[in-house]
């Protein structure tokens, strides 16, 4: 069986992967707060734990794989989306216009990791919505393990709170690799007159009557974020599982705090054996944000016509470990290699995925030598190996058929073919076809196929067409 060897944030080492139940191996990714569109950097991860979770299937098998994301649908964001909802004049509960705020991003969530290639999470191979728990669905659970905490010392209540008592884990910022003296130092944190340790981290927060909540022993109340993903995966995958991911954004304070929870409340267990994180995405060089004006969502780069398999195309250039770099130029290399890539692959079904293209993913997910093995092979096609070509696209969540749609659709070459007719009239008159064939040349060259006949000028993108490569139609 394939080893696969992935990089521990815990332990800062590449380890085999050595799965607790090989009949099921299980992740856990911290998913989104559903109160708006994905923009770009939300979706690196989505990416390339796709990547790892289709890895994992063709090692294991597909009903051997079991990977959990959530939906963060309480939190203070969403209540203020809805408020100002209600305060622009939409008519119904609090309550009614949160759910309605969060279906609705769930479902563009949907749309766009769709897009993306990214395969819906599942339980034991059963894409179901299980394996996409909404945190309001898990809050017995979580009001269960908070009083666990209590109970065990681990957490006091105070003023309507309940807080994670820090000292009480010697282990806390073991993740990160910094002691709870050196956080104070360096982090902003919240002083509350009710924390013992101004490290100590909400479990539970009062809920006034304009907030959502719920009934506690605490009283009425909504859960702190952290808790909902030690709860949630505690559920569904048990209290020891084998990965758990997220942006490197998400290590300090989110993971440590679901470490510390999660092993306060269940000590005898492992929580998470391998933890992995991606870096931050930027765009031109520079941090994406919106006071830069390069802030832009999935969305907004599908409806600009980037198809999304080529936005998959440019996270996968780079590692997970390394930050990447959103840009056009890529964009457009990325674009033209598909294109060629689905010339190449024509209608061929998948075969066994090459060797090297597996060796390199097991290899702490290195997408960047896939693709250059994928590049090696597509120079020997068309040829006996296309399947395995196909294949191994596929195993990236490249080349397949629901991602295809934007490169089957015919370029517009009428204004390139209109512009050649022009071209050969005036060389009827004046005896010079130097312009017509520099034209005709640069056509052929990006892979268009020249048809001139007494009545007219045809231009059909061929199997190696590279739009990148056209000649701008003056
Ligand atoms: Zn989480």
């Amino acid at each position: 069986m394939t080893e696969i060897r992935l990089t521990n944030s815990r332990t800062r080492r590449k380890e085999a992967l050595a799965p607790i139940r090989a009949d099921d191996v299980r992740m856990y990714l911290c998913g989104p707060t559903v109160y708006d569109r994905a923009h770009l950097g939300n979706a690196r991860p989505v990416v390339m734990f796709d990547v790892l979770f289709r890895l994992l299937r063709h090692v294991y098998g597909a009903d051997h794989v079991s990977y959990v994301r959530n939906f963060t649908d309480v939190d203070d964001k969403i209540n203020a989306a809805a408020l100002a909802r209600r305060e622009a004049g939409a008519t119904g509960t609090l309550e009614e216009l949160i759910r309605a705020r969060t279906a609705e991003t769930i479902d563009w969530y949907h749309a766009d990791m769709d897009a993306l290639g990214a395969l819906r999470p599942a339980l034991r191979g059963e894409a179901t919505d299980r394996a996409e728990p909404r945190a309001t669905d898990y809050i017995p659970e979580m009001i269960a393990m908070i009083g666990q905490l209590v109970a065990d010392g681990h957490a006091y209540a105070a003023e309507g709170h309940v807080l994670f008592d820090v000292r009480s884990f010697p282990d806390y910022g073991a993740l990160s690799g910094r002691s709870v003296d050196d956080m104070i130092a360096g982090a902003r944190v919240e002083v509350a007159p009710f924390k013992r340790d101004p490290m100590d981290f909400v479990l539970w927060k009062p809920s006034d009557d304009d907030l959502p909540g719920w009934d506690s022993p605490w009283g009425r109340g909504r859960p702190g974020w952290h808790i909902e993903c030690s709860a949630m995966s505690a559920a569904l995958l048990g209290e020891s599982f084998d990965i758990h991911g997220g942006g490197i954004d998400l290590q300090f304070p989110h993971h440590e705090n679901e470490i510390a929870q999660s092993c306060c409340a269940h000590p005898e267990a492992e929580f998470a054996r391998i933890w992995l994180h991606n870096e931050m995405l930027q765009v031109e060089g520079r941090k994406m944000s919106k006071s830069l004006g390069n802030f832009f969502t999935v969305r907004d780069l599908l409806d600009q016509g980037v198809p999304g398999e080529v936005i998959r195309f440019v996270f996968l250039m780079t590692h997970y470990r390394k930050p990447m770099d959103w840009t056009a130029d890529k964009a457009r290399e990325a674009e033209a290699t598909l294109r060629k890539w689905r010339g190449l692959a024509g209608d061929t079904l998948p075969g066994a995925p090459d060797p090297a293209v597996i060796a390199a993913l097991a290899d702490d997910l290195n997408t960047a030598g896939a693709l250059a093995r994928l590049h090696e092979m597509a120079r020997a096609l068309p040829g006996p190996t296309a399947p395995a070509f196909v294949g191994s696209a596929q195993l990236l969540g490249l080349l397949t058929p629901e991602l295809g749609a934007w490169a089957t659709a015919a370029p517009d070459l009428t204004a390139l073919a209109d512009r050649l007719a022009a071209l050969r009239a005036a060389a009827k008159q004046s005896r010079d076809f130097a312009p017509v064939d520099a034209l005709k040349a640069a056509l052929i060259s990006a892979g268009v196929e020249v048809r001139m006949t007494a009545s007219g000028v045809d231009l059909v993108a061929g199997p190696g067409f590279d739009p990148a490569r056209l000649p701008e139609p003056v």
